[in-house]
């Protein structure tokens, strides 16, 4: 099950487990959007779910989705994700760190906690999607990092706590992907000034961090949990 589904990096990942033979149900707010990704997953396309990860009252919505996947889940991909207003610390208010956490923490804790029985089933796997912001400040987006550092305890936690029922969890952290969620940046020209300072001068593709979720999530890797993997071009490396 693969959140932020419609678009950008989810629909990637969807995409590239549909290609290793997975069923792949789609999670989203954009039903147009969700029925696109699914058609590019051809035959891997699993059941869709339009919902708000911030609105418990659609957790019934997902409850469907592994009802249909007879009770057996093996990964859950949590993508989902916004930047949030563009703000300093002083123009921040409490709306909007209260939605940076709804999003990417309370959000995907809550559907942790949804699919605990059918991942523990499969003994299967999370993969959150979090960001390198979490480790280096952006500017504007104290309520985005914190929350995404925030994400990478979640997934520690996940990952040491559920490991006796054989669930495994590991955060996935991109760099710079130029997808709708960086449009503000793309449409300002700053794109090129901010590839300079990545060592691989280019930028992340939605396709780079699916594989990244491929590896993270395979039962090849029954050792690999609580890990954070970036996929950032080497970003962070440098001072
Ligand atoms: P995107 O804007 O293309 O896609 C984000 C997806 O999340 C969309 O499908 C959107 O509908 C969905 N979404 C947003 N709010 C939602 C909500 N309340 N309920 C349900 N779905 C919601 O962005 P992307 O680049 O594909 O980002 C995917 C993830 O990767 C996000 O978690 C983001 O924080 C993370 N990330 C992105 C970058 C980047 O440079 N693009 C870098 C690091 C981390």
């Amino acid at each position: 099950m693969v959140t932020g589904a419609s678009r950008g990096i989810g629909r990637a990942i969807a995409v590239a487990l549909a290609g290793e033979g997975c069923r792949v149900a789609l999670a989203g707010r954009d039903r147009a959007a969700l029925d696109a990704t699914a058609a590019l997953c051809a035959d891997g396309a699993g059941p869709i779910v339009v919902a708000d990860l911030t609105d418990p009252a659609h957790d019934d919505a997902f409850r469907a989705v592994l009802d249909a996947f007879g009770g057996e889940l093996d990964l859950l991909a949590n993508v989902a994700g916004t930047p949030g207003r563009a703000l300093g610390l002083n123009d921040l208010g409490d709306a909007d760190w209260d939605s940076a956490f709804a999003l990417h923490v309370i959000g995907p804790a809550r559907l942790q906690r949804l699919c605990h029985d059918a991942l523990a089933r499969t003994r299967g796997a999370v993969v959150n999607i979090g960001s390198i912001a979490a480790h280096a400040a952006v500017p504007r987006s104290a309520a985005y990092s914190a929350a995404k550092a925030a994400m990478v305890a979640l997934t520690r936690a996940t990952a040491i706590e559920w490991a006796r029922e054989g669930i495994r969890a590991n955060i996935v952290e991109p760099g710079y992907v130029a997808t709708e969620f960086n449009a503000p940046l793309i449409e300002s020209g700053f794109e090129p000034q901010l590839l300079a300072k990545v060592p691989t001068r280019r930028a992340v593709t939605p396709e780079a961090v699916a594989r990244a979720v491929l590896f993270a999530g395979s039962p090849d890797n029954p050792d690999v949990t609580g890990a954070v993997l970036r996929v950032d071009g080497g970003q962070t490396a440098r001072l």
